[in-house]
């Protein structure tokens, strides 16, 4: 009898770590893993500001697929979803077609514009090494023309549309990058402007406030401009307009307002909300069986607080746990577990040494805040390849 064929889409947190644990519940004969990706790497997409702002480089965050995962017992197949068929268990490639029995979407997101006129042409997102090479490069180039092209304030005028985590996090790393390329290019630093626009009325909205307002303080004393309750209403070639009419002319918008589930899944015809389907307690599609889904792809409600739980690594990684265990249940007639995410804290980081974050009830600030960040990071590599992994690609300096 042919060994029943688990196929994962998708190499990110959900993804990869579905591999790592099916390699672990499985026996190499009792099914056939599979696991597709776009790159044959997976990166560490919660790393991905400091790669776009060049505090950190790109091979630092992102690990080739085959030091992680073990070939012997996980086939990888290096290509694109195009389609998934969901009612003929089958999914197109760009360059071949795969069958299943199980299947775990774990496709990651795609930037949410809100509808914004001209924000999908015009503005960067931080969404793989590919997108943040580009905006590190980009920023590079825009100071380097600036001696050579008449001193436009708007080759050195960075625009950050949205203050949530990842807008937070980026204006941080530019705050410590942006001096070291004013030197770089003899340029004054207050001559380069870092705006940071926000609709809601807050930044981070959300975040305990203390923890708010030690960010703000901390990155405006660092030259970060902030602009809470200003939505964005269009993003041109010249910059960005406001809602109240006012343009701010910037060579560089990066777009950091939102993210929806991965395109594919609603183009399959499942139901989603924002591209996030509502999946089971225990991580299945509803309606499909033998279909799981993980990370940013999938929409789980907190039932305390009455709203979905914003999409995180923390919890893609908890869910490639569970749905490794219940694909394992699925295959032996056992039980499937109900996935219950057990949030740990959130650290947000302001920059190198800087953070904010609670952990439990604890808040945490500074350089403390900075060395749990990279416990968190460390963590990660741990389960993902042990100490070795550690050892290879964490943040191991502390303070
Ligand atoms: C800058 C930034 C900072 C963040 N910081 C934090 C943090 O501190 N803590 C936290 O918990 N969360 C953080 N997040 C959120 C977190 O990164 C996401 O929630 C997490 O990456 C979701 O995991 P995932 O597996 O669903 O998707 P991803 O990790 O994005 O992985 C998706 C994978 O699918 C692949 N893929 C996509 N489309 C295709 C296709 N068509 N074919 C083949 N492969 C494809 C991609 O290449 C990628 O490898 C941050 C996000 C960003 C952008």
């Amino acid at each position: 009898m042919s060994k029943p064929k688990i196929l994962i889409l998708g190499g990110g947190y959900g993804g990869i770590m579905s591999a790592v644990r099916l390699q672990k519940e499985l026996g190499s004969d009792e099914a056939e893993v599979t696991i597709v990706n776009k790159h044959n790497y997976h990166y560490q997409t919660t790393w991905l500001h400091e790669n776009a702002a060049g505090t950190l480089h790109h091979d630092k965050t992102r690990i080739m697929i085959d030091n992680i995962i073990d070939m012997n017992k996980v086939n990888f197949v290096q290509d694109t979803v195009v389609e998934i068929k969901k009612d003929e268990k089958r999914v197109i490639l760009e360059n071949q077609e795969l069958t299943y029995d199980y299947l775990v979407i774990a496709l990651g997101s795609d930037p949410e514009t809100f509808g914004i006129q001209g924000l999908k042409e015009n503005a960067f997102s931080i969404r793989s090494i590919n997108s943040v090479r580009k905006i590190r490069e980009h920023i590079d180039y825009s100071f380097a023309r600036y001696n050579n092209e008449g001193h436009k304030d708007e080759l050195i005028t960075i625009v950050v549309g949205g203050a949530g985590f990842t807008g937070i996090e980026f204006v941080g790393e530019l705050a410590d990058r942006v001096p070291e390329l004013c030197r770089e290019y003899d340029i004054p630093r207050e001559k380069v402007r870092i705006v940071n626009i926000e609709a809601a009325p807050t930044v981070l909205p959300g975040f305990d406030e203390e923890l708010v307002e030690y960010a703000i303080n901390n990155l405006e004393r660092r030259g970060i401009e902030f602009l809470v309750n200003t939505p964005i209403k269009e993003c041109n070639t010249d910059g960005v307009v406001l809602a109240n009419g006012e343009e701010i002319k910037a060579n560089t918008i990066v777009w950091t307002g939102g993210v929806r589930g991965n395109h594919l899944v609603e183009e399959a015809g499942f139901e989603t909300m924002r591209g996030r389907v509502k999946v089971d307690k225990d991580l299945r599609m509803p309606g499909f069986d033998y279909i799981f889904v993980a990370g940013d792809c999938a929409l789980i409600i907190d039932e305390e607080a009455n709203r979905p739980y914003p999409p995180t690594a923390q919890i893609a990684i908890q869910q490639a746990y569970t749905i490794g265990r219940n694909i394992k249940a699925l295959m032996n007639g056992g039980k499937l577990e109900e996935f219950k995410p057990d949030i740990k804290g959130t650290v947000a980081s302001l920059g190198k040494g800087e953070a904010i974050g609670k952990v439990g009830n604890k808040k945490l600030f500074g350089a403390t805040a900075s060395a749990m960040k990279k416990v968190i990071d460390n963590r990660y590599l741990f389960l993902l390849g042990g100490v070795p992994m550690v050892i290879k690609k964490g943040k191991l300096k502390l303070f």
